[in-house]
């Protein structure tokens, strides 16, 4: 087991910018020891752990594009049409005999080219004459309509590289190169924990000053598209010591420990307490909005992240510090979140030098460009502004204001897993 040391997230400065967060977990944070080899269908969503050397080259042999005749190139015709007999018949998963000079060669779509022949018409394109030949055009580029070994990915080349989180579609490229089983880094595990005398139970009993527990819910579902294995704490008292041994615990059983709320210099604060009596915790005064200021913690060697407690807050700041803690943890390659431009429909006016997210919905304008339109409120507790968008817009620290009609970057909720 890989274990941080207990300074690893000191900074020095005061506010500190999403870049330098990033920057800093990258650097620090080590990849989990362990494997699991794993049949293909249960490979989604896994990272892979070394680079994957294509075994054979794709497609495994040349092959027709298309429904059509097959032909050599050195035949085709150059000024005028010009007639083919039909030799042979070739379908899609059948044995092709070499192709005569002169000849053509009936193919279907994924059957493979006779030996000698390289191009393919496309049956719309030839004539069929009474006699059973062909009359093909004139201005066929050799090797058209054909797919050629190894096209796609040569034998030996690099398939899938090291680190990458696989898709449906690395999937199915693994498949397609007649493998079985891929190796992929073991699941992150993850404990998540709620404090505060404030929060209950959903469900639960609750006096007219509490509310339930919504963030760790949110967090528990974020975790899981990310395919960790969260372990629910539920809601932790605010007793120091008790604290501190159910922390103790969970790091040792775990790869991550992630809270919300109540982390902050506040008196009653006592899980920073807790983890100062057990580890180490240094505040980020993240220079964002929302975000306030994320705690950054080291248990045992294992890390600890403490979000904000307002739900905008946690969920801004779990795709700038949870996310990319998940992905270092899990040896993955860098996934960098990239808002796509989009047109504004809305006024803001932001503070210069910190970095802003603004909650929005997207639509098709009338002219056919991609326009983001602002939730009307603005509050970080509010779940609705997160329930009834589409994604977050991301106003970078020089922008001071926004103006409709000027270009802005979105970001969509599911790229931000
Ligand atoms: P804090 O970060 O503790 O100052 O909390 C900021 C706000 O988030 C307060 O209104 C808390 O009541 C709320 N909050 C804290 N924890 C949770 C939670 N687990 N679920 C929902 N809201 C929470
Ligand atoms: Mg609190």
């Amino acid at each position: 087991m890989v274990q941080l040391s207990n300074d690893c997230f000191a900074f020095g400065g005061k506010l500190m910018s999403v870049d330098e967060a990033l920057r800093l977990i990258a650097a620090r944070v080590q990849p989990i020891e362990g494997q699991d080899h794993l049949p293909l269908a249960e490979c989604d969503n896994r990272v892979l752990l070394s680079p994957l050397h294509a075994p054979a080259p794709l497609p495994l042999f040349a092959n027709s594009a298309v429904d059509g005749y097959a032909l050599r190139s050195a035949d085709l015709p150059q000024d005028n049409e010009r007639t083919f007999p039909v030799t042979a018949r070739v379908q899609a998963g059948a044995q092709a005999e070499p192709i005569k000079p002169g000849a053509a060669v009936r193919i279907f779509t994924g059957a493979p080219m006779p030996q000698g022949a390289d191009t393919v018409f496309m049956q719309e394109d030839v004539r069929l004459e009474p006699d059973g030949r062909i009359t093909a055009p004139a201005g066929l580029k050799p090797g058209a309509n054909m797919r050629p070994a190894g096209e796609d990915i040569a034998e030996g080349a690099v398939a899938i590289p090291a680190g990458r989180r696989l898709r449906p579609q690395h999937v199915a490229l693994a498949a397609a190169l007649g493998l079985t089983h891929l190796t992929v880094r073991r699941r992150v595990r993850v404990a998540i924990f709620s404090t505060g005398n404030e929060v209950v139970e959903p469900g639960g009993p609750r006096n007219s000053a509490q509310l339930f527990d919504s963030n760790r819910f949110m967090l528990g579902a974020l975790l899981r598209r990310l395919n960790c294995e969260v372990h629910d704490l539920g809601i932790l008292r605010d007793d120091r010591a008790a604290l501190a041994t159910a922390l103790e615990k969970a790091a040792g059983e775990h790869d991550l420990v992630l809270t919300s709320g109540g982390v902050s210099a506040g008196e009653e604060d006592h899980v920073r307490a807790a983890i100062e009596s057990i580890g180490s915790l240094v505040l980020w005064s993240l220079a964002i909005k929302p975000g306030r200021p994320v705690a950054m913690g080291v248990i045992a060697g294992t890390p600890f992240i403490g979000l904000p407690g307002n739900p905008v807050a946690s969920f801004v700041t779990f795709a700038y510090v949870v996310r990319p803690t998940i992905l270092a943890l899990l040896g993955a390659l860098p996934e960098p979140l990239i808002g796509l431009p989009v047109r504004a429909a809305f006024s803001y006016k932001k503070k210069k030098g910190r970095r802003e997210y603004v909650r929005a919905s997207l639509h098709y304008a009338d002219d056919g460009i991609p326009e983001a339109v602002k939730f009307p409120r603005e509050g970080a507790g509010l779940l609705s502004s997160l329930a009834d968008t589409d994604g977050i817009i991301e106003l970078g620290e020089d922008a001071e204001r926004v103006s409709p009609g000027e270009q802005v970057r979105f970001l969509a909720y599911p790229a931000l897993l």
